[in-house]
């Protein structure tokens, strides 16, 4: 029995989640999911993806939607929950990777730390760190559940990362590290 990973593009549908700099934060989470997915599949694991197309699974309603994310999971029976994001500030330079996880000292810290490593070592990224906090899909999923935000739309430079599909799949593959040095396939 292979791990099972819950790969969890977010957003989707008519939510475009963070616009920044002309990039919308749906279609990168799309793309880094999917080529995520891809890896975990090719590296043993199996994998389930919310959303593979902008709209699959996508209920209307942010709550109904979130929640359907979670109880796809569980029902499927997932050992982890990775959810891909972007991120937005008012503050145009803000800037950074960082993941949340529901509670700190949590089952999914461990997890969170090692995508977190792995990450900001592989595209320079700005480490911000794992924290806690009181999102849907990481509070009604009943296994170690990480949010990613890969960095932000709107900073200039990392509006620019973020849609370019070389630095998408480099960031796939630090995630996919992240993953693999922390829990093995089988
Ligand atoms: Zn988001």
């Amino acid at each position: 029995m292979a791990v099972k990973i819950f790969v969890d593009a977010g957003h989707g549908g008519t939510d475009p989640g963070a616009v920044g700099n002309g990039v919308i934060e749906q279609y990168v989470n799309l793309s880094v999911a999917t080529q995520l997915a891809a890896l975990l599949e090719a590296g043993g694991y199996e994998v389930k993806q919310y959303r593979t197309t902008t709209t699959e699974n996508v209920l209307p309603g942010k709550s109904a939607d979130l929640t359907n994310r979670a109880r796809m999971a569980n029902e499927w029976g997932a050992d982890y929950f990775v959810s891909i994001h972007t991120n937005s500030s008012p503050n145009p330079a803000a800037n950074g990777f960082e993941a949340y996880i529901y509670r700190l000292g949590n089952k999914a810290q461990p997890l969170a730390e090692s995508i977190v490593k792995s990450f900001v070592s592989r595209l320079g990224s700005k480490d911000n760190g794992v924290h806690a906090a009181n999102f849907a899909v990481l509070r009604q999923t009943r296994m170690p559940a990480v949010l990613l935000e890969l960095g932000y739309l709107s900073n200039p430079t990392e509006a620019l990362n973020l849609n370019s599909p070389a630095w998408q799949t480099a960031a796939a593959e630090a995630i996919y590290a992240g993953i693999y040095n922390y829990v093995k396939p089988y």
